[in-house]
């Protein structure tokens, strides 16, 4: 498969090079020329299928040749080594749970394959790459993980001091190896904008090669497609409307639900849910879109003033509002909402959601008042322990630590601190 910039301003190039290169030269991201439906029979017999089968069916027409299809085979079933279940908390609403995965965020599963796909690629490459990666929270910690050890990577991530948690902050500074961490006096529209400098810093990318692993890779970004053919899997014999609320930030997560509905997955509609960073939001009734500064939040990995899918939305419904319209709803809700519905999740199904789930979950409620026959899936991005000092405080509860984040409690954190893109340049040189 190729991809084209969406800035239309460079050529063409192959799902290797795109992989590698991250954004396109003329800054644009990167989208596959053509979508190519799935059969009518991989639905039907969607229950037949392993999830690392479904995974491969889905995503090889992006991939191939330039992974060769044996090797693609290892790469999707070493990606997905843990579960992915739907948990019914009534009629309408299920979560599908994303946070099984080694660093307990959905971030796992791109992370993994693009780790896989570049180690593949650089396999017998003395070249070395590095992949500078921004995170609000959770890509840090799944980048971090999915790379260690990956032979002929770097890993350098910027994160903005004191606007992680805890185990966030822990998940990717302690591994040490090829991982490195850098601690940003800053926001997380400033670790974004110091890496997009990077990018385009002639002198610097020069002198080496630089990659991203944010969602704008495509590596990163579409083996996401797989959670919405995971939780249909799962759903489609008990519920006919299915449709999803996806606790968004950057968008890709969302965006990559909407390549799976361009495969031929029958999902009726979308809910982007969002915090008070809402640009989005603001978009689906204004039809303008205008950024802004990103607000600090309960649920930080969508702080994200910028959401850089965004333009991949606009370009699968080839940019015509009213389709976007009919596919996608878009609710912001303030801490207070989602502290209220972290509550009512407890306390009415017994289930301890997240911030970022409780988004998505009053996504649902927010759809369901006017379409009270769907049945709506919130993702729950991230396991709840990973925002240990709200959940707890919400729900008055102890929650117990699962061992994923055990293993990381006692490490102790090395980060470099800098305040500028000149102390970044600097630090890569
Ligand atoms: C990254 C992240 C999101 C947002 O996902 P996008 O693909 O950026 O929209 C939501 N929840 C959690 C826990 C995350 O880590």
């Amino acid at each position: 498969m190729n991809y084209y910039s969406l800035n239309k301003k460079a050529p063409n190039t192959t799902f290797k090079n795109a992989v590698i290169k991250g954004l396109a030269p003329d800054k644009g991201l990167y989208f596959p020329e053509s979508i190519t439906p799935l059969t009518k029979s991989f639905f039907d017999d969607i229950d037949k299928l392993s999830y690392s089968e479904i995974a491969f069916e889905a995503i090889k027409q992006f991939v191939l040749p330039e992974i060769p299809e044996d090797i693609l085979k290892t790469i999707v079933e070493e990606t997905l080594s843990f579960d992915f279940p739907v948990v019914q908390l009534n009629d309408n609403i299920s979560t599908l749970e994303l946070f099984h995965g080694p660093t307990m965020a959905f971030k796992d599963v791109g992370a993994r394959f693009m780790a896989r796909c570049l180690g593949y690629f650089n396999r017998d490459n003395d070249e070395e790459v590095t992949v500078l990666v921004a995170t609000s929270g959770d890509t840090g910690g799944a980048v971090a993980n999915g790379f260690l050890g990956v032979k002929g990577v770097n890993v350098v991530i910027l994160y903005p001091s004191g606007k992680v948690s805890d185990i966030q902050e822990k998940q990717l500074t302690t591994l040490g190896q090829n991982i490195k961490a850098l601690e940003v006096n800053g926001t997380f529209d400033d670790c974004q904008a110091m890496v997009k400098t990077a990018f385009l810093d002639e002198d610097l990318i020069s002198k080496m090669q630089l990659t991203s692993a944010n969602s704008i890779n495509v590596a990163r970004w579409l083996p996401q497609l797989f959670y919405f053919m995971f939780a249909y899997k799962q759903l489609h014999n008990t519920y006919d409307d299915i449709v999803f609320s996806v606790p968004s930030g950057n968008f890709g997560n969302v965006c990559a639900g909407m390549m799976a509905q361009q495969l031929g997955l029958p999902i009726k509609h979308f809910i982007a849910s969002n915090n008070l960073n809402n640009v989005v939001t603001r978009y689906l009734v204004s039809q303008l879109y205008e950024p802004k500064p990103s607000i600090q939040t309960i649920s930080n990995a969508m702080d994200v003033g910028a959401p850089s899918n965004f333009i991949r939305i606009q370009e699968i419904y080839k940019n015509d509002f009213s389709t976007l319209k009919e596919n996608i709803s878009s609710y912001s809700f303030t801490d207070e909402e989602t502290r209220d519905a972290m509550l009512e999740i407890y306390n009415s199904y017994n289930y301890v959601a997240d911030p970022h789930g409780a988004v998505g979950y009053l996504g649902c409620k927010s759809y369901l008042q006017d379409n009270p026959n769907a049945h709506c899936v919130f993702l729950e991005t991230a396991h709840p322990t990973k925002f240990l000092d709200v959940v707890e405080d919400v729900i008055k509860t102890k929650q117990p630590l699962p061992k994923q984040i055990q293993s990381v409690m006692g490490k102790d954190k090395e980060a470099t601190i800098i305040s500028s893109y000149e102390d970044l340049k600097s630090y890569l040189l």
